[in-house]
């Protein structure tokens, strides 16, 4: 047996570990218990978790209401497969869902990449039901993050997690991102607008009668960090693609479920997107569960022709899943935490601005609701990330844990930014110690990281 090993970080590791780390590796803590939305280390260290853990524990951490929906269907039947049983959670699910949302057509996998690939390859059988079967080509955004799947990662704009896989890839991120910050080049928000769209439609110009759908996050996420695009965007690009006849897909992975202060981000540029993608949220972390929203047209595309969906997850629609996201969603609604997002996302930004007058590492506050991000930077009238990229976001993140707060590192390759996004159930009191924890952190980080300013 292999002897336990001491860390850098003085920590042990166990011995016999044979698990591959993820990220920051031997530096992490080891995770013990939840409660509302702190985490306890095995060593009792509190943690606010001001990132939802990815973006995902949307209700914070072991919900009584979510546990026993839980136990009540895992003590009844865990799981079933689709082929060959109907689950009247599901089916309670998907009604819920659509009548939330308002899509007529849900179809229920497991994580976030999964639904993109899945949301792709219902794109793929809509063109081939109609007869364009060389219609493959995607177009998203140069920065962006739409999965680990070959699919979701040809998809995403972010080196970091691209290359490896380059050789397998597409290369469908080729459309310049709303991201003002870096890409306005000093253009108001009209003028950026216009620069985006057309660029779009020269992209879709030159895949001709190979281009079958535009693929965008409404609000940016885990690259780049809560980029918002200009008011008047999402709009515009959506009306590029109904005149092209294109579907546009909205990954909804991260700002659905009510994130932003609107049940789907989209909402909030009045846009419904023929396909939308939602993951982490609705299960918020109780049970890996994800879907695709579908539209009336590409069902009834698909419907006259195959008449089934050809793809499919083994664990996708199983009982379990579903009666947890059918908890999650009426949590939602009789809570009001759409609503609450909304608020504590007001009072959330207006602190953040504020940190960002005290600490000039923030280059800007982005985002919409709870899904806040800030632009980190060495200088900012240069807006110059440092090197080397990711260095600023790792200082910030391992500040800001060790002064025990939770915030997610979202770099795209070309910046640096961290997503401040805590569980939509975060009251008042709890953003004020957030926004504190936050401020402690900065002031750390800009007297023990120097060098790296
Ligand atoms: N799309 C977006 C917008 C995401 O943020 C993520 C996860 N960060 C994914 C897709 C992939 O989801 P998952 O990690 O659950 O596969």
């Amino acid at each position: 047996m292999p002897q336990a090993t001491t860390t850098r970080s003085g920590r042990m590791q166990p011995a016999g570990s044979r698990l591959i780390k993820f990220f920051f590796g031997e530096e992490l803590p080891f995770v013990s218990h939840g409660r509302g939305v702190f985490v306890y280390d095995t060593d009792g260290r509190r943690y606010l978790d001001g990132c939802s853990g990815a973006v995902t524990a949307n209700l914070g951490h072991s919900d009584p209401e979510i546990l026993r929906a839980l136990h009540e269907q895992a003590e009844r039947i865990t799981f079933a497969h689709r082929g060959t049983f109907h689950s009247e959670q599901s089916e309670a699910l998907a009604e819920r869902l659509g009548a939330m949302t308002g899509y007529p057509y849900v179809f229920l996998c497991n994580s976030g990449s999964e639904a993109v690939e899945t949301a792709l390859r219902l794109t793929l059988q809509y063109w081939r039901e109609r007869g364009e079967p060389n219609r493959s080509q995607f177009a998203s955004h140069a920065v962006s993050y739409h999965g680990a799947t070959l699919g979701g990662l040809s998809l995403s704009g972010h080196p970091q997690r691209r290359r490896v896989a380059e050789a397998l890839l597409h290369e469908f991120n080729e459309l310049t991102p709303p991201y003002a910050y870096r890409f306005a080049e000093g253009r108001d928000d009209a003028e950026f607008t216009e620069l985006l769209v057309n660029h779009t439609a020269e992209v879709l110009d030159a895949h001709g009668p190979a281009a079958a759908g535009v693929v965008v996050e409404p609000v940016g996420g885990a690259a780049g960090g809560a980029i918002t695009p200009p008011d008047g965007y999402l709009q515009a690009l959506a009306g590029l693609c109904r005149e092209r006849g294109l579907p546009l897909i909205a990954d909804e992975v991260m700002t659905g479920m009510g994130r932003t202060g609107m049940m789907l981000a989209s909402q909030h540029w009045d846009v419904r997107p023929d396909l939308v993608v939602l993951g982490k949220g609705m299960g918020a972390g109780y049970a890996p569960v994800s879907a695709v929203l579908v539209s009336e047209e590409i069902i009834d595309a698909i419907a006259a022709g195959t008449a089934s969906v050809t793809n499919g997850h083994t664990y996708g629609g199983n009982p379990l899943g579903s009666a947890v996201a059918l908890a999650v969603l009426e949590a939602i609604e009789s809570r009001g935490l759409v609503a609450n997002a909304a608020e504590r996302g007001k009072q959330l930004r207006a602190g953040l601005e504020a940190l960002a007058r005290r600490h000039e590492v923030i280059g800007e506050v982005r985002g919409l609701g709870l899904l806040q991000g800030l632009e980190l930077v060495s200088d900012r009238v240069a807006r110059s990330p440092g090197a080397p990229i990711g260095s600023l976001t790792r200082a910030a993140t391992f500040a800001a844990r060790d002064q025990g707060l939770l915030v997610y590192p979202a770099t795209g390759g070309i910046n640096n930014a961290i997503l401040v996004a805590p569980p939509l159930t975060v009251t008042a009191e709890e953003i004020d110690l957030l926004l504190e924890l936050l401020d402690a952190s900065f002031t750390s980080l800009t007297s023990e990281e120097s060098t790296l300013l």
